[in-house]
């Protein structure tokens, strides 16, 4: 069953009075429950643009995009952003985490901007952070965790109001292969505990490998890899 799903999705900029340039040109993707895909994208190919387009940032100029069976063609604004802050979560190369608060309270911080509880809220970033082995590195503040620690805890910090859907924007960019290697199976951890979807971008072949499908952005289109 499809979690994420963009159909025909077209997306043009135009730069100067005669240049208009078609980034994508009628995309399809189907992201179904509990599955993990490779975008693989050349940079220019248009990553970012899909990327914002499935993450209801920015609207397709046709086509469809629908999020747990909610389509938003002709949705306002208010629709997109309540849609994206229940059923997605994002992660990008670097963290953003807010420098000033513990990874825990990273983590609790926007379950209780979504009107969880403390407590409730405080026992799923403890969840959370035990799926990714960072039990003992709760009460650290970011400067204090290493790169790989920092980027699980963004990942839990992505996952903590439970969305359907992951996209990640090359979440192990930063990472020496060695630490890419166990942030990527933090995630494949998470994955298999939560019954996530993910999208994730990525250059990395050997993770992309891992995963279970593989599509690459290739003349404003999406073609199985
Ligand atoms: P990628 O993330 O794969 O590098 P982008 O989606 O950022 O690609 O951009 C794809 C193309 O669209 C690039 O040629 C870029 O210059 C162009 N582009 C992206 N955003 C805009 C914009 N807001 N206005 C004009 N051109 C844009
Ligand atoms: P890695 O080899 O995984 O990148 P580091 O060598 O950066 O990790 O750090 C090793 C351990 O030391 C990590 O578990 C991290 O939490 C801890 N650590 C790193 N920097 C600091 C710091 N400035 N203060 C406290 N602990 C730190």
């Amino acid at each position: 069953d499809a979690v994420l799903e963009l159909k025909a999705v077209t997306k043009s900029y135009n730069q100067g009075a005669a240049n208009q340039i078609d980034v994508l040109r009628g995309v399809d993707l189907t992201l179904n429950a509990g599955e993990m895909v490779a975008l693989v994208a050349p940079s220019g190919a248009g990553k970012s643009t899909l990327l914002h387009i499935a993450g209801l940032l920015d609207v397709p100029d046709s086509g469809s995009v629908t999020v747990a069976g909610q389509d938003i063609s002709g949705k306002g604004d208010s629709m997109r952003t309540s849609l994206r802050r229940q059923e997605l979560g994002f992660v990008y190369q670097f963290h953003h985490l807010l420098p000033e608060f513990t990874a825990l309270e990273n983590i609790i911080l926007p379950q209780l901007a979504n009107g969880i509880a403390q407590r409730a809220a405080e026992a799923r970033a403890e969840e959370l952070l035990a799926l990714v082995g960072l039990s003992a590195r709760a009460q650290h503040r970011p400067a204090a965790l290493s790169g790989g620690e920092q980027q699980r805890v963004a990942f839990c910090r992505a996952l903590a109001n439970r969305p359907r859907v992951l996209l990640a924007d090359e979440p192990t960019g930063n990472l020496d292969p060695g630490t890419s290697d166990q942030v990527f199976a933090a995630l494949m951890d998470l994955v298999a505990g939560t019954g996530l979807s993910a999208l994730v971008a990525t250059h990395n072949p050997e993770l992309a490998a891992r995963m279970d499908r593989r599509v690459k952005l290739e003349q404003g289109r999406l073609v199985d890899l």
